[in-house]
């Protein structure tokens, strides 16, 4: 498979470590708020590529971090600790606690999204926090050590300075520092404009921290750990070198994050890698695009423009339509959230669904053989980037095709390993009728001209839903529509 490599800008043919193995490290949530659709678009695009890597016959090995220490409210070295201000919106004392609260949201949203685990397993409703690294998910606080360590290899070779305050790692020893973001080292200067306690003894504004002392600010930070620097937690970025090479080894053939983390956090675990082992560790860095607002600002938890998953459902969605949404485009591509776009995936799901059920006799559901031709165009857009637009267009003119029921049927439930769309559980499912968006709110015009009486307006509405080819009729539980 070719992935799109942030680091040479070109797509690039993924390469398995020495075993054979396709490893992958995926940036993961921070957690100290419920997480918002739009990191649950990042989550479905790597769930998506593990499936289909899976899929396609590769052996993975996969892993994502949770964040419960050290990431700062402004991913800069110095603002409020994330997982204290999670403590206080919450009314909690125990930075613990909001951790657990929150990586059990994220898990029970996870499961109702149907993703897998990174470790292949699927997701089960009530998770026991105890079997986290089994399912693949490794907390920050449980490689405190392997930080540590990491940390002391860069020391030993020159790349790190301590202050009273903080270990730093000193960008100059590391001219590819730019890199990744292709920014100028200069430009970096103004980068910090949200640190609120400058050290004064950091040498180069975009030196970053290693390990943070309990002093200054931080001198009564409640969450902190023994270290050969004395007292304090890590920074943020240290996690993610750590993590992935204790769990992966020092070849990772894909590592994942939003595209706000190549400036900084992924700029300086790639600095980390190679001041703790003078080598690329990483061979493909993959950035997806964000899932933005009407406007095109970035849906985010901070910005307070982002649904969460309950929020979705409450609106009437099934967790099968967001997730429709989520996997339709490749993650290169914007995606731009509304309601309407929503109700766009909704429809389009339900379309399938209903029209495999009128096909589906009872016989149709076994001895169907998957259909090669369409298989074969399905795996060349997998192996293209994940080319999903290109995936589902196959896909659909698989369910409109005029083959056999039987293998229509084993050819979507062979693509809904990679869709991951529950769409042959969903057969069983009472759907209801699909109704398209215009005539829905048609319909709610006509409840409102209805209930206060305006029964001119109700008549031409009735016309208008008419003309739109469907039937309304008025019964004692209110409208009924048919399709004409
Ligand atoms: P956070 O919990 O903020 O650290 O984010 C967790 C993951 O979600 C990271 O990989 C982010 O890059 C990703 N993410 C955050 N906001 C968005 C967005 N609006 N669209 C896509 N991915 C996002
Ligand atoms: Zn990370």
């Amino acid at each position: 498979m070719k992935l799109f490599n942030t680091l040479t800008k070109k797509l690039e043919e993924i390469k398995p470590n020495e075993s054979g193995i396709i490893t992958m490290y995926n940036c993961g949530p921070t957690v100290y708020s419920h997480q918002h659709i739009g990191n649950y678009r990042a989550y479905a695009n790597w769930d998506i590529l593990h499936r289909a890597l899976v899929y396609l016959g590769y052996n993975v090995k996969r892993i994502m971090n949770i964040t419960d220490v050290g990431h700062l409210t402004s991913d800069e070295d110095f603002g409020e600790d994330k997982m204290l201000k999670g403590a206080r919106k919450l009314g909690v004392s125990d930075p613990y606690e909001v951790a657990n609260f929150f990586t059990k949201s994220f898990l029970k949203d996870m499961y109702l999204l149907n993703m897998w685990s990174p470790s292949g397993r699927s997701m089960v409703e009530n998770f026991d926090l105890s079997e986290l690294k089994e399912f693949g998910w490794i907390r920050a606080t449980a490689s405190i050590e392997p930080m540590i360590e990491i940390i002391k290899s860069m020391e030993e070779k020159g790349y790190v300075y301590e202050t009273e305050q903080a270990v730093y790692f000193d960008v100059t020893k590391y001219p590819e520092y730019t890199e990744l973001s292709g920014q100028k080292l200069e430009d970096k200067l103004v980068g910090v404009r949200d640190d609120v306690n400058v050290d004064s003894k950091k040498k180069n504004p975009a030196d970053f921290v290693l390990w943070m002392k309990r002093y200054g600010t931080y001198a009564d930070h409640s969450m902190h750990w023994n270290s050969p620097w004395g007292d304090g937690f890590p920074g943020w970025h240290i996690e993610c070198s750590a993590m992935g090479i204790e769990y992966l080894g020092q070849f990772i053939s894909i590592h994942t994050g939003g595209i706000e983390h190549i400036p900084v956090h992924h700029t300086n675990e790639r600095a980390q890698n190679y001041g703790a082992l003078q080598k690329e560790v990483v061979n493909i860095w993959v950035h997806n695009e964000h899932m933005q607002a009407k406007g095109g600002e970035k849906l985010g938890k901070s910005l307070g423009n982002a649904l969460t998953i309950d929020e979705v459902t409450a609106l009437g969605y099934d967790p099968m339509d967001l997730r429709w949404l989520l996997i339709s485009v490749n993650y290169k591509i914007p995606l731009k959230f509304s309601e309407e776009a929503l109700d766009g995936a909704k429809n389009s799901r339900l379309g399938v669904i209903n029209r495999l059920k009128e096909k589906l006799g009872s016989g149709d559901r076994e001895g169907g053989v998957v259909l090669d031709e369409f298989k074969k165009l399905f795996e060349v857009a997998l192996h293209d980037n994940l080319n999903m637009s290109e995936a589902f267009s196959i896909f659909l003119e698989v369910v409109k095709s005029r083959e056999s029921t039987k293998d229509i049927f084993a050819t979507v439930s062979d693509f809904d390993r990679v869709f991951g769309l529950r769409i042959i559980e969903s057969l069983e499912e009472k759907v209801e009728a699909e109704i398209p968006s215009d005539i829905a709110q048609l319909l709610k015009d006509r409840e409102v001209a209805r209930n206060t009486k305006d029964f001119v307006s109700s008549d031409r509405l009735r016309d208008e839903i008419l003309d739109k080819g469907y039937v309304v009729k008025d019964t004692p539980n209110g409208q009924v529509v048919e399709k004409q």
